[in-house]
C-alpha cells in the first residue's frame, strides 16, 4: 500500500501551516515550522504570491497530507463524496475522518494519524470481534474497535495519553484500548483548520 515516506516537517512547510504529522514535537519549540517558517528548497524564501488555483491547490494538498492519503485514492474519496446527499465538501472530511486509521488516533491509541496506519496495518486491531488491518476501513456507527490481547502488552500501547481530546461522535477507554462509534462525525468535530471549499472548487475546474 502506498503512502509518503519523505521528511513530513517539509509538508508543513511546503503547506506554510502546521499540519500536526508529528506528535510532541509538533508543539514545542523544536517544530520546523517554528525554526523555519518557509517553503523547503532553493526558492523557499522567495516572495510567495498564489494564484486562485495555487490557494485551492494548498487547500487540497494540506488535507491530503494531514490524512495520509495519496492523490488518486483522494480523488475517488472527492468523487464518492460528490455521490452522496449534502454538501460535497463536508461529505468529504465526513469520509476521511471515518477512516479506521484516523479513528484510532482520534481514539487516542496513537499519537499521529501515520503511527496508527501502521499499527492497524500490522494487525494489532479487531473491529467488532475481528481481526481488522486495513487502515482505509470506514467505520460505521456501533463499530468497536479494540486492541487485539495479544497486542495488549505492546510496548506501543504503554504511556497512552490519557488526557486526549475524544470527539463527540466517539467513545474510548483507553485502559481498557478500545473504542466506540457513537455516531457519523459532522463539520463542526472536524476541526482542521482548512476551506473544503476550494478542493471542491479545484476539483470543478
Ligand atoms: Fe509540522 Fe509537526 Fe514538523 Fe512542526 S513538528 S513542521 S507541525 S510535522
Amino acid at each position: 500500500m502506498a503512502r509518503y515516506k519523505g521528511p513530513v516537517c517539509r509538508l508543513c512547510r511546503r503547506e506554510g501551516t502546521k499540519l500536526y504529522l508529528k506528535s510532541d514535537r509538533c508543539y514545542s519549540q523544536k517544530c520546523a515550522l517554528e525554526r523555519r517558517a518557509y517553503a523547503p528548497g532553493q526558492h523557499g524564501q522567495g516572495r510567495k504570491k498564489f494564484s486562485e488555483y495555487g490557494i485551492q491547490l494548498r487547500a487540497k494538498q494540506s488535507v491530503r497530507r494531514i490524512y495520509g492519503v495519496l492523490e488518486r485514492p483522494f480523488r475517488n474519496y472527492f468523487k464518492e463524496a460528490d455521490r452522496l446527499k449534502g454538501i460535497t465538501g463536508e461529505n468529504l472530511l465526513v469520509l476521511l475522518e471515518r477512516r479506521l486509521d484516523n479513528v484510532v488516533y482520534r481514539l487516542g491509541l496513537a499519537s499521529t494519524r501515520a503511527e496508527a496506519r501502521q499499527l492497524v496495518r500490522h494487525g494489532h486491531f479487531q473491529l467488532n470481534g475481528h481481526k481488522m488491518n486495513i487502515p482505509s476501513y470506514l467505520v460505521m456507527v456501533g463499530d468497536e474497535i479494540t486492541v487485539r490481547s495479544k497486542s495488549k502488552d505492546s510496548v506501543k500501547f504503554k504511556d497512552l495519553n490519557e488526557n486526549t481530546t475524544i470527539p463527540e461522535w466517539l467513545t474510548s477507554n483507553i485502559k481498557e484500548l478500545s473504542g466506540r462509534v457513537e455516531a457519523m462525525p459532522n463539520r463542526e468535530s472536524i476541526t482542521i483548520p482548512v476551506d473544503e471549499q476550494l478542493i471542491v472548487e479545484l476539483y470543478s475546474r
